[in-house]
């Protein structure tokens, strides 16, 4: 959660406490014109320029915790964001090997099932993003959302593609 830093009526940055909301969130009023509004999620707050951006550099390989710094979201989100980005894609993603050594990193990612529920509809408490990388390039080759088990483990197994699989 990030606190909201302009009014989203008219993107003043001038604004001030204004009591509490009936659920408790903290209430602000903006000093330029008469909105109120609440802290606000961040998956709101990322624009639509910035998700562009980020999909760029996820395709550039660089590494996710470099993407959270270099655009300023957290980790979560970005796991979040790329459920939404994976999930849009088939389950092979028509990944062509790019190194010849063809090792596989697998990493398991625990996520906060509210942040992540939205996203993917489960119910458990805690979802795993399961991702396989190319250890060499970094190009994520397959991606799983499940729980931390081995059943998981095989889901992602079954959709990295063939040639890494051998
Ligand atoms: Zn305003």
């Amino acid at each position: 959660m990030i606190v909201r830093n302009a009014c989203p009526a008219c993107g003043s940055t001038h604004f001030k406490k204004n009591g509490h909301t009936h659920n408790g969130k903290q209430n602000h009023q903006c000093k330029t014109c008469p909105r109120q509004f609440v802290q606000c999620c961040e998956q709101y707050l990322i624009s639509d320029d910035k998700r562009g951006l980020i999909e760029r550099l996820l395709v550039e390989r660089i590494s996710l915790r470099g993407i959270c710094r270099a655009v300023g979201v957290t980790l979560k989100w970005l796991l979040g964001f790329l459920v939404q980005c994976f999930e849009a894609l088939p389950d092979h993603l028509h990944v062509q090997p790019v190194s010849c050594m063809r090792d596989v990193l697998i990493q398991r990612l625990e996520v906060e099932a509210d942040e992540l529920a939205s996203f993917v509809q489960k119910k458990a408490n805690k979802q795993w993003v399961w991702i396989a990388m190319d250890a060499k390039t970094r190009q994520i080759i397959a991606f799983h959302v499940g729980d931390r088990r081995h059943k998981s483990a095989e889901q992602l197994w079954a959709k990295i593609p063939q040639a890494y699989r051998q």
